[in-house]
């Protein structure tokens, strides 16, 4: 099916407004309007979801978010979904997508999660035939790269 994930990024931000007053988290959707990609609808829904809900949970308060479609060529789309929050030790980065896999055992324990977030997006990517990598910016904050197949 096709699916618009301009629209779907802001129906998540939406979703989650609450959260982001209560953090004092700016978030701001920069995909052009109807951008679109033939998928599946609640797969690319996760891959948004997680990366957001992972932002609000860890990066900390006061912070922003940001997601952009940085490139396109003539099968893909490049995306960006970053944050300026605290970002992960570089050791971790590689490591981010396995399954159960947390940062900081004593700070994520309190904050729930299984530590399956990671692994469902990366799976949801490669399913829409692109691929992730998390790499920490050089101003603070994690960012994620990644490619969806247009067709
Ligand atoms: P679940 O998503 O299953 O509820 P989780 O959020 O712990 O659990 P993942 O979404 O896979 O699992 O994330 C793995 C770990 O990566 C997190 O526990 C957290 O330590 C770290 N992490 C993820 N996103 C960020 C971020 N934006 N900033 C800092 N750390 C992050
Ligand atoms: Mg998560």
């Amino acid at each position: 099916e096709q699916v618009n994930l301009t629209v779907m990024m802001q129906n998540i931000l939406n979703e989650v407004a609450l959260e982001l007053e209560e953090k004092q988290i700016t978030a701001s959707n920069f995909l052009p309007h109807g951008l679109t990609v033939s998928g599946n609808a609640s797969l690319l829904y996760s891959i948004f979801r997680n990366l957001t809900d992972n932002a609000i949970a860890y990066a900390g308060t006061g912070i922003s978010i940001t997601v952009r479609c940085f490139r396109e060529d003539e099968r893909f789309y490049y995306f960006s979904f970053s944050d300026t929050g605290i970002g992960v030790a570089p050791e971790h980065l590689s490591r981010l997508f396995e399954r159960f896999y947390r940062v900081d055992k004593g700070r994520s324990r309190k904050l729930g999660g299984t530590g399956l977030g990671l692994a469902i997006v990366k799976n949801a990517v490669i399913l829409h035939g692109g691929t992730i990598f998390a790499k920490n910016n050089p101003g603070g904050g994690l960012e994620f790269i990644f490619t969806l197949c247009k067709e």
